[in-house]
């Protein structure tokens, strides 16, 4: 079932490819041998200690972060270098931060419209209409006229869902999505992942809260030391680790 928020995968292959994905810091090889396909309508949440690796990843799928080695395809096409065609081509891979990231001086709805109306051409009455809809969506439509410093932390969060989905990307990227949010605000954000999971969206999910986890992954995949260490199912993962690192991560969770 392909959610209406989705382009359509054209390539028939994975939508996300990693293949001998390698990257250092210095001396630090925060990506070593990353190898990943995700494929169409795949919910895979990365786990994994601070440090190891998983926010690099994220941002190298977008080309926020050049890689050493290796290649790096969204549904078959490798990310051109700069310019017109990397802004298209990036079009395809939403990303939410920890930080919301919005646009301080423009209202949500502007938030939300900005990028169909520069990246994709799109009118302004159409831009407005799908925004808006997006916005219902997400459950924050009665905002659209407001600063996002005049939302709680959880509504702004919700927006910046809305705002990638926009673009109709073909997977969207998560990367700590409510490790910056107060407590009784995770949930709503968190429901409307779940939803957008349910939906049929591919997404890539970096979290610690393994109620997600559990609820809405196909596959989890543990990092350490830049390295996929472990992947199965939540089910598999949670309950039967196999590697001392995932069982020692796991031991001290609360
Ligand atoms: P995670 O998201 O799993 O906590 P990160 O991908 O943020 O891990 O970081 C992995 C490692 O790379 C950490 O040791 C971090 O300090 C280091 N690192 C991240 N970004 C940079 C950078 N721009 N320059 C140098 N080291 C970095
Ligand atoms: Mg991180």
């Amino acid at each position: 079932m392909n959610s209406d928020h989705q382009a359509e995968a054209s390539s028939g292959g994975p939508i996300v490819r990693l293949a001998g994905v390698n990257k250092h810091y210095g001396a630090l090889h925060v990506l070593n041998n990353i190898n990943l396909d995700v494929v169409k309508g795949e919910v895979v949440v990365i786990l994994g200690p601070s440090g190891s690796g998983k926010s690099t990843l994220c941002r190298t799928i977008n080309r926020l972060e050049t890689i050493d080695e290796g290649t790096i395809t969204i549904d078959g096409k490798t990310l051109p270098e700069e310019g017109k065609a990397l802004a298209r081509l990036r079009a395809d891979v939403g990303m939410v931060f920890q930080s919301f990231n919005l646009f301080a001086h423009k209202t949500i709805l502007e938030n939300v419209t900005l990028g169909p109306i520069k990246v994709k051409g799109m009118k302004k009455s159409e831009a407005d209409k799908l925004a808006m809809q997006l916005l219902e969506r997400v459950g924050v439509a009665n905002q659209a006229a407001k600063l996002p410093a005049q939302l709680s932390g959880g509504q702004q969060q919700r927006v910046a869902i809305a705002r990638a989905l926009a673009m109709k990307p073909k997977v969207m990227l998560f990367d700590e999505p409510t490790s910056a949010l107060d407590p009784e605000m995770i949930n709503e954000v968190l429901d409307t992942m779940v939803s957008l999971a349910r939906e049929g969206m591919t997404m890539l999910v970096v979290t610690h809260e393994m109620g997600f986890a559990r609820k809405a992954a196909d596959r989890v995949i543990f990092m350490a030391d830049g390295q996929i260490v472990e992947q199965a199912t939540p089910e598999e993962f949670f309950t039967n680790p196999q590697s001392a690192r995932a069982k020692d991560f796991l031991s001290k969770l609360i």
